[in-house]
Protein backbone atom coordinates (compact mmCIF):
# COMPACT_ATOMS: atom_id res chain seq x y z
CA UNK A 1 0.00 0.00 0.00
CA UNK A 2 2.56 2.27 0.96
CA UNK A 3 4.45 1.84 -2.18
CA UNK A 4 1.41 3.05 -4.09
CA UNK A 5 0.81 6.01 -2.13
CA UNK A 6 4.14 6.52 -2.88
CA UNK A 7 3.67 6.88 -6.75
CA UNK A 8 0.12 9.01 -6.66
CA UNK A 9 1.82 11.96 -4.90
CA UNK A 10 4.70 11.39 -7.15
CA UNK A 11 2.56 11.65 -10.03
CA UNK A 12 0.36 14.49 -8.54
CA UNK A 13 3.73 16.07 -8.30
CA UNK A 14 4.86 15.97 -12.06
CA UNK A 15 1.05 17.33 -12.85
CA UNK A 16 1.35 19.85 -10.86
CA UNK A 17 4.71 20.72 -12.55
CA UNK A 18 3.45 20.17 -15.92
CA UNK A 19 0.65 22.81 -15.36
CA UNK A 20 2.57 25.44 -14.17
CA UNK A 21 0.00 28.39 -13.51
CA UNK A 22 0.02 31.58 -14.81
CA UNK A 23 0.99 33.29 -11.96
CA UNK A 24 4.10 31.76 -11.10
CA UNK A 25 7.36 32.27 -11.70
CA UNK A 26 9.94 31.87 -15.02
CA UNK A 27 12.47 29.28 -13.70
CA UNK A 28 15.16 31.41 -15.84
CA UNK A 29 14.88 34.96 -13.83
CA UNK A 30 12.81 34.04 -11.10
CA UNK A 31 10.24 36.74 -11.98
CA UNK A 32 6.72 36.64 -12.34
CA UNK A 33 5.18 35.30 -15.46
CA UNK A 34 2.20 37.20 -16.51
CA UNK A 35 -0.33 36.48 -19.32
CA UNK A 36 1.79 38.28 -22.45
CA UNK A 37 5.20 37.72 -23.31
CA UNK A 38 5.56 34.30 -22.33
CA UNK A 39 6.18 31.06 -23.94
CA UNK A 40 4.88 27.85 -23.72
CA UNK A 41 7.01 24.41 -23.72
CA UNK A 42 5.86 21.26 -25.44
CA UNK A 43 6.25 19.81 -21.88
CA UNK A 44 3.49 22.65 -21.04
CA UNK A 45 6.15 24.59 -18.83
CA UNK A 46 6.00 28.02 -19.15
CA UNK A 47 9.03 30.57 -19.09
CA UNK A 48 9.19 34.34 -20.39
CA UNK A 49 9.84 34.96 -24.45
CA UNK A 50 12.79 37.19 -23.95
CA UNK A 51 14.53 34.49 -21.41
CA UNK A 52 13.65 31.72 -24.02
CA UNK A 53 15.19 34.26 -26.29
CA UNK A 54 18.43 34.83 -24.13
CA UNK A 55 18.74 31.12 -23.18
CA UNK A 56 19.34 30.43 -27.39
CA UNK A 57 21.52 33.15 -28.07
CA UNK A 58 23.82 32.47 -24.76
CA UNK A 59 23.89 28.08 -26.00
CA UNK A 60 20.78 26.87 -24.26
CA UNK A 61 21.04 22.61 -24.55
CA UNK A 62 17.29 22.38 -26.43
CA UNK A 63 15.67 21.02 -23.37
CA UNK A 64 13.02 22.39 -20.86
CA UNK A 65 15.33 23.74 -17.76
CA UNK A 66 12.98 22.14 -15.43
CA UNK A 67 11.79 19.25 -16.78
CA UNK A 68 14.48 18.94 -19.74
CA UNK A 69 12.56 17.80 -22.38
CA UNK A 70 13.36 18.40 -26.07
CA UNK A 71 11.61 21.09 -27.45
CA UNK A 72 12.55 22.84 -31.43
CA UNK A 73 11.18 26.09 -29.75
CA UNK A 74 15.15 26.14 -27.50
CA UNK A 75 16.84 24.89 -30.61
CA UNK A 76 20.39 27.04 -29.78
CA UNK A 77 21.37 30.00 -32.08
CA UNK A 78 24.39 28.63 -32.77
CA UNK A 79 22.75 25.18 -33.97
CA UNK A 80 20.49 27.37 -36.95
CA UNK A 81 23.19 28.96 -38.10
CA UNK A 82 25.21 25.76 -38.53
CA UNK A 83 21.89 24.36 -40.23
CA UNK A 84 21.92 27.53 -42.42
CA UNK A 85 25.02 27.41 -43.91
CA UNK A 86 24.69 23.62 -44.52
CA UNK A 87 21.39 24.57 -46.51
CA UNK A 88 23.08 26.90 -48.24
CA UNK A 89 26.27 24.66 -49.10
CA UNK A 90 23.44 22.30 -50.64
CA UNK A 91 21.38 25.15 -52.75
CA UNK A 92 18.18 24.52 -49.88
CA UNK A 93 17.96 28.03 -50.04
CA UNK A 94 14.15 28.72 -48.94
CA UNK A 95 15.03 26.18 -45.63
CA UNK A 96 18.61 28.56 -45.63
CA UNK A 97 16.22 31.66 -45.76
CA UNK A 98 13.98 30.04 -43.23
CA UNK A 99 16.61 29.28 -40.51
CA UNK A 100 18.76 32.81 -40.93
CA UNK A 101 15.52 34.81 -40.19
CA UNK A 102 14.80 32.52 -37.12
CA UNK A 103 18.27 33.54 -36.02
CA UNK A 104 17.83 37.26 -36.87
CA UNK A 105 14.60 37.24 -34.64
CA UNK A 106 16.93 36.26 -31.92
CA UNK A 107 19.93 38.39 -32.61
CA UNK A 108 19.79 40.93 -35.09
CA UNK A 109 23.33 41.47 -35.04
CA UNK A 110 24.21 38.15 -35.95
CA UNK A 111 26.80 38.63 -39.10
CA UNK A 112 26.60 35.13 -40.13
CA UNK A 113 23.00 35.47 -40.91
CA UNK A 114 23.22 38.54 -41.99
CA UNK A 115 25.18 37.44 -44.89
CA UNK A 116 23.57 34.23 -45.92
CA UNK A 117 19.99 36.23 -46.13
CA UNK A 118 21.53 39.31 -47.54
CA UNK A 119 22.97 36.81 -50.22
CA UNK A 120 19.73 35.63 -50.85
CA UNK A 121 18.22 38.32 -51.26
CA UNK A 122 20.66 39.65 -53.88
CA UNK A 123 20.97 36.88 -55.68
CA UNK A 124 16.98 36.12 -55.48
CA UNK A 125 17.11 32.20 -54.22
CA UNK A 126 14.85 30.98 -52.21
CA UNK A 127 13.37 34.77 -51.58
CA UNK A 128 11.83 36.71 -53.99
CA UNK A 129 15.07 39.06 -55.05
CA UNK A 130 15.33 42.42 -52.81
CA UNK A 131 18.37 44.68 -53.44
CA UNK A 132 17.17 47.15 -50.08
CA UNK A 133 17.17 44.22 -48.09
CA UNK A 134 19.95 42.63 -49.23
CA UNK A 135 21.66 45.99 -48.64
CA UNK A 136 20.36 46.38 -45.09
CA UNK A 137 21.30 42.85 -44.38
CA UNK A 138 24.52 43.33 -45.37
CA UNK A 139 25.59 46.70 -44.10
CA UNK A 140 24.28 45.47 -40.29
CA UNK A 141 26.39 42.48 -40.99
CA UNK A 142 29.15 44.87 -41.83
CA UNK A 143 28.72 47.50 -39.35
CA UNK A 144 29.16 44.51 -36.87
CA UNK A 145 32.48 43.81 -38.23
CA UNK A 146 31.75 40.81 -40.60
CA UNK A 147 34.56 40.87 -43.02
CA UNK A 148 32.30 38.55 -45.56
CA UNK A 149 29.41 41.24 -45.47
CA UNK A 150 31.83 43.96 -46.51
CA UNK A 151 33.05 42.26 -49.58
CA UNK A 152 28.96 40.78 -50.21
CA UNK A 153 27.86 44.69 -50.31
CA UNK A 154 31.07 45.44 -52.51
CA UNK A 155 29.30 42.90 -54.88
CA UNK A 156 25.63 44.43 -54.40
CA UNK A 157 27.40 48.06 -55.36
CA UNK A 158 29.16 46.02 -58.30
CA UNK A 159 25.48 44.87 -59.16
CA UNK A 160 24.61 48.39 -60.26
CA UNK A 161 27.64 49.26 -62.04
CA UNK A 162 29.03 51.42 -58.80
CA UNK A 163 32.38 49.92 -59.52
CA UNK A 164 34.65 52.22 -57.24
CA UNK A 165 32.56 51.90 -54.19
CA UNK A 166 32.68 47.97 -54.72
CA UNK A 167 36.13 47.73 -55.23
CA UNK A 168 36.38 50.07 -51.79
CA UNK A 169 34.44 47.29 -49.63
CA UNK A 170 36.31 44.08 -51.23
CA UNK A 171 39.52 46.17 -49.85
CA UNK A 172 37.45 46.31 -46.57
CA UNK A 173 36.75 43.04 -46.73
CA UNK A 174 40.33 41.89 -47.28
CA UNK A 175 41.58 44.28 -44.30
CA UNK A 176 39.20 42.21 -42.15
CA UNK A 177 40.53 39.00 -43.36
CA UNK A 178 38.34 37.73 -45.77
CA UNK A 179 40.02 36.00 -49.01
CA UNK A 180 37.47 36.61 -51.39
CA UNK A 181 37.93 39.88 -50.89
CA UNK A 182 41.74 39.86 -52.00
CA UNK A 183 40.07 37.45 -54.87
CA UNK A 184 37.46 39.95 -56.17
CA UNK A 185 40.18 42.48 -56.45
CA UNK A 186 41.94 40.61 -58.54
CA UNK A 187 39.09 40.02 -60.83
CA UNK A 188 38.89 44.00 -60.92
CA UNK A 189 42.60 44.22 -61.39
CA UNK A 190 42.31 41.22 -64.39
CA UNK A 191 39.68 43.28 -66.09
CA UNK A 192 41.67 46.68 -65.91
CA UNK A 193 44.34 44.51 -67.47
CA UNK A 194 46.55 44.73 -64.56
CA UNK A 195 48.41 41.10 -64.82
CA UNK A 196 50.62 41.35 -62.32
CA UNK A 197 48.75 42.72 -59.31
CA UNK A 198 45.66 40.29 -60.30
CA UNK A 199 48.07 37.07 -59.84
CA UNK A 200 49.12 38.52 -56.28
CA UNK A 201 45.40 39.08 -55.49
CA UNK A 202 45.00 35.45 -56.49
CA UNK A 203 47.64 34.29 -54.77
CA UNK A 204 46.29 36.01 -51.72
CA UNK A 205 43.30 34.88 -52.05
CA UNK A 206 44.51 30.95 -52.56
CA UNK A 207 46.82 31.19 -49.61
CA UNK A 208 43.63 32.66 -47.50
CA UNK A 209 41.38 29.42 -48.43
CA UNK A 210 40.04 30.83 -51.73
CA UNK A 211 39.95 27.93 -54.26
CA UNK A 212 38.68 30.93 -56.22
CA UNK A 213 41.95 32.27 -56.66
CA UNK A 214 43.12 28.67 -58.75
CA UNK A 215 40.11 29.75 -60.85
CA UNK A 216 41.13 33.29 -61.93
CA UNK A 217 44.77 32.30 -62.14
CA UNK A 218 43.42 29.77 -64.98
CA UNK A 219 41.68 32.66 -66.47
CA UNK A 220 44.75 34.85 -66.41
CA UNK A 221 46.88 32.26 -68.26
CA UNK A 222 43.91 31.74 -70.89
CA UNK A 223 43.48 35.15 -71.65
CA UNK A 224 47.05 35.22 -71.91
CA UNK A 225 46.76 32.16 -74.49
CA UNK A 226 48.68 29.50 -72.01
CA UNK A 227 45.89 27.18 -72.25
CA UNK A 228 47.99 24.01 -70.78
CA UNK A 229 48.31 25.96 -67.67
CA UNK A 230 45.33 27.44 -67.72
CA UNK A 231 43.18 24.15 -67.91
CA UNK A 232 45.32 22.80 -65.19
CA UNK A 233 44.55 25.54 -62.55
CA UNK A 234 41.20 25.06 -64.21
CA UNK A 235 41.22 21.58 -62.77
CA UNK A 236 42.79 22.66 -59.58
CA UNK A 237 39.94 25.07 -59.39
CA UNK A 238 37.36 22.28 -59.83
CA UNK A 239 39.03 19.81 -57.57
CA UNK A 240 38.82 22.31 -54.67
CA UNK A 241 35.00 22.48 -55.29
CA UNK A 242 35.08 26.09 -57.16
CA UNK A 243 32.23 25.34 -60.10
CA UNK A 244 33.06 28.40 -61.88
CA UNK A 245 36.01 26.53 -63.12
CA UNK A 246 33.80 24.13 -64.38
CA UNK A 247 32.11 26.63 -66.80
CA UNK A 248 36.00 28.24 -68.00
CA UNK A 249 37.02 25.26 -69.08
CA UNK A 250 33.95 24.41 -71.29
CA UNK A 251 34.30 27.45 -72.53
CA UNK A 252 37.78 27.09 -73.22
CA UNK A 253 37.30 23.39 -74.73
CA UNK A 254 34.56 25.15 -77.00
CA UNK A 255 37.41 27.79 -78.21
CA UNK A 256 38.96 24.25 -79.23
CA UNK A 257 36.16 22.97 -81.33
CA UNK A 258 35.87 20.26 -78.59
CA UNK A 259 32.03 20.39 -78.09
CA UNK A 260 30.76 17.32 -76.70
CA UNK A 261 33.35 18.14 -74.02
CA UNK A 262 32.42 21.58 -73.70
CA UNK A 263 28.40 20.65 -72.82
CA UNK A 264 29.48 18.16 -70.55
CA UNK A 265 31.08 20.18 -68.46
CA UNK A 266 28.83 23.35 -68.84
CA UNK A 267 26.12 21.32 -68.11
CA UNK A 268 27.62 20.04 -64.63
CA UNK A 269 28.44 23.49 -64.10
CA UNK A 270 24.61 24.48 -64.67
CA UNK A 271 23.52 21.44 -62.19
CA UNK A 272 25.34 22.79 -59.69
CA UNK A 273 24.15 26.18 -60.19
CA UNK A 274 26.42 28.34 -61.90
CA UNK A 275 24.25 30.64 -63.81
CA UNK A 276 27.10 31.46 -66.57
CA UNK A 277 27.11 28.72 -67.70
CA UNK A 278 23.41 27.76 -68.32
CA UNK A 279 23.80 31.44 -71.01
CA UNK A 280 26.75 29.63 -72.53
CA UNK A 281 24.82 26.23 -73.25
CA UNK A 282 21.93 28.42 -75.12
CA UNK A 283 24.84 30.52 -77.08
CA UNK A 284 26.60 26.46 -77.97
CA UNK A 285 23.20 25.43 -78.78
CA UNK A 286 22.16 28.49 -81.16
CA UNK A 287 19.09 29.04 -79.19
ZN1 LIG B 1 12.00 34.91 -17.17
ZN1 LIG C 1 9.42 21.17 -19.10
Amino acid sequence: MQHVDDVTTEADGVTEMTLQPPDSTCCICFEILSSSGVQQLSCGHVLHEKCVREMRRFGAIGRCPLCRHASDLLTPMQDLIEQASACRIRDANVECAQLASEVLTLDGTNGHANLLLGELYRSGQGVHKDPCKAFALLEEGRSQGNARCATQLGVLYGDYGMNSKAKELYEEGRRGGDARGALYLGVCAMDEGQDQQAKEFFTEAVLGGDAGGFTYMGCLHDNAGDLLIAVSFYEIGWRHGHVQALSYLGSLRRDQGKLDEAVRLLELAQQLGDPEAAIELADIRGT
